[in-house]
């Protein structure tokens, strides 16, 4: 009971200081569950319940459902639920405000807290970038973009080309933007704080100078900053904006926002370095090509792609930097589960290639001969196999990175590595054997197991269903909550979480005031539970248990009366043992006869 109160204390607090149920709510009401969750999943209908196959873990059959009705998903499979928030939350990487946003947006909903009265709380870094980046349009148009326009001229992108990617360029002045910026009423630390200026001993000047800019989204399409590419003199070939508030270059890859659709229908996505290489590939109908933001592929973007994919294909630039860059990417995405096949391309990066005569046709070759990890990581050591010098470390090299990857990342291409290293396959095996155990007990079960192994210990509960399916019965229908003294119900459930959910239903609490707390405090696990004894209620409804004739009331009567039996059965057992032993009390005796009665006669207690 301590925990619940504490729960509700800072309920409470958090309730003071965060946005109003009321917009959650009207967004609720305004959007369907099965249009959000259908963007992203084939549902089809049986009985009351949506069924698709689930987005967050690996499965053949559907164990995924959506009830339209009470507005909430619940995986059979994996125990992911929740509502339209959590959803997006999940699926899209958000945080709640940003789930919240965009669903407002998509709902036609005016969020009163964060749009409302903006001007007293200043302007927003997304308001800077977005007029930032209208200066940097309007910029390449005029009369300073000559040199820039030149340059995508020679580049094979046209005006058209460059208005649909909204390319654009910074002058090489020190402050245009930055006066531009203050004239259109932003402050000096605005400007500063989305990295736009830079403070310098005499004033602030623009970051980006001189520079052709290409605008980089999150992958839920807002505006998070800028890539530029300088055109001539000093300075770093490319530069992004900071990171900060917003921009987070680990978690975000330049075009995403337009190739999420195509990378989930095509089941493949396109990795490749240069804004301009993602530019051309989606010009050439690549359009599931995105572009990592720097040299290192991380492990968030690597997740950000298996969110969307099972294989990726990458196209560096065929430089050795390239390639040892690829390298280093690969085996990141590999051990996120995303298969990876890396295309070769001689003589060129992906731009010069896809704007030859027959570009695309040919770069589809490449992707058709696109080789696996393992076999790549052998093709570009096999040259130094062969060097004395260097045969040791690059032999190394590639057992370490084999021995890093799951058995059966590496089993289809065991014969092919041997031939490269001279070695029989038991050899093989040792070697990389040897390796893994000297890693120490990491984890080389495949990617699906482990995805599936992780979620059944941490979210698939052992939460009894009857439990999960009361407590979404009490949500729904005040009615029963009313029917219901606490303690004729919370002693008998064992789920500590639900006995909280149970307990708050019946001394009163409204399930949406509980719900904005629960999402205040960032706690997904109840509304998770709650998703799930819905998903129950309209499975076992179409499945005709033996509830299916009886009145709400009456299936609650009889699950309440089930647990308590349950309760009371596992203490008469350990009555029954104290009996045995002759170490019961006069009142733990009479506790045992009753007990025992009541269970034999089938009257347990009410
Ligand atoms: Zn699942």
């Amino acid at each position: 009971m301590l925990s619940l109160a504490v729960f509700f204390i800072i309920g409470a607090y958090v309730w003071g200081v965060c946005m109003r149920n009321d917009d959650v709510r009207e967004i609720k009401t305004r959007l369907s569950i099965a249009d959000i969750v259908g963007d992203y999943v084939a549902l089809r209908r049986n009985g009351k319940t949506l069924w698709g196959r689930c987005p967050f873990h690996k499965e053949k059959t559907p164990s995924f459902s959506v009830s339209e009705e009470r507005q909430t998903f619940h995986c059979f499979g994996c125990g992911k639920g929740g509502d339209i928030f959590t959803f997006v939350m999940e699926i899209e990487n958000l945080e709640f405000k940003e789930a919240l946003e965009r669903l407002a947006e998509k709902a036609g909903v005016q969020l009163r807290r964060f749009s409302g009265n903006k001007a007293e709380n200043g302007k927003t870094v997304r308001d800077i970038n977005i007029a930032a980046r209208d200066f940097f349009i309007k910029e390449l148009g005029g009369r300073g973009g000559e040199a820039a326009r030149a340059y995508l001229e020679r580049r094979n992108i046209s005006h058209e080309i460059g208005r649909r990617f909204e390319l654009g360029w910074a002058p090489a002045s020190w402050d245009a933007l930055h006066g531009e910026l203050l004239k259109g009423g932003f402050k000096e630390s605005e400007i500063l704080e989305a990295g736009l200026s830079v403070a310098g001993s005499k004033g602030s000047y623009d970051r980006f100078r001189g520079r052709v800019i290409f605008p980089i989204y999150s992958a839920t399409d807002r505006l998070i900053g800028f890539g530029g590419r300088i055109l001539d003199g000093d300075g770093a070939k490319y530069l992004n904006s900071p990171e900060g508030q917003l921009f987070s270059k680990r978690n975000n890859l330049y075009l995403l926002n337009k190739a999420k659709q195509e990378i989930r229908k095509a089941g493949s996505a396109i990795l490749v370095e240069g804004y301009m290489d993602a530019i051309r590939a989606h010009l050439c109908g690549f359009t599931n090509t995105v572009a990592s933001l720097g040299t290192a592929l991380t492990d968030a973007q690597a997740a950000l792609i298996k969110r969307m994919a099972d294989l990726c294909y990458i196209c560096y630039d065929s430089d050795s930097a390239g390639q040892e860059a690829a390298l280093r990417g690969m085996y990141v995405l590999q051990r996120q589960g995303v298969a990876v096949r890396v295309m070769r391309l001689e003589g060129g990066d992906p731009d010069d290639i896809l704007l030859m005569e027959n570009g695309a046709a040919i770069f589809g070759e490449k992707m058709a001969e696109a080789l696996p990890l393992p076999l790549y990581h052998a093709e570009i050591r096999r040259a130094d196999l062969l060097v004395p010098g260097r045969a040791m470390s690059a032999r190394e090299d590639l057992l370490d990175g084999l021995a890093s990857l799951s058995p059966f990342d590496v089993s289809p291409y065991l014969d092919k590595l041997c031939g490269i290293l001279g070695l029989f396959p038991h050899e093989l095996q040792r070697e990389i054997e040897q390796r893994r155990q000297k890693t120490g007990g990491r984890d080389y079960s495949h990617p699906s197991e482990r995805v599936f192994e992780m979620s059944s210990e941490c979210d698939v509960s052992p939460v009894s269903d009857d439990e999960c399916r009361l407590c979404s019965m009490l949500w729904d229908n005040s009615e029963l909550r009313s029917s219901y003294a606490p303690e004729m119900v919370v002693p008998f459930v064992s789920d500590a979480a639900l006995q909280n959910i149970i307990s708050a239903l019946l001394m009163g609490e409204k399930p949406e005031s509980l719900e904005e707390r629960w999402r205040q405090l960032g706690d997904t696990k109840c509304l998770q539970l709650v998703a799930r004894g819905n998903s129950i209620i309209e499975r076992e409804t179409v499945a005709r248990d033996s509830f299916s004739s009886l009145t709400d009331f009456e299936v609650s009567n009889k699950i309440v009366d089930s647990l308590r039996r349950k309760c009371m059965n596992l203490r008469l057992e350990t009555l029954r043992k104290k009996v045995k032993n002759n170490a019961t009390t006069a009142d733990e005796f009479k506790e045992y006869l009753r007990l025992n009665k009541m269970l034999k006669g089938g009257n347990s207690g009410r």
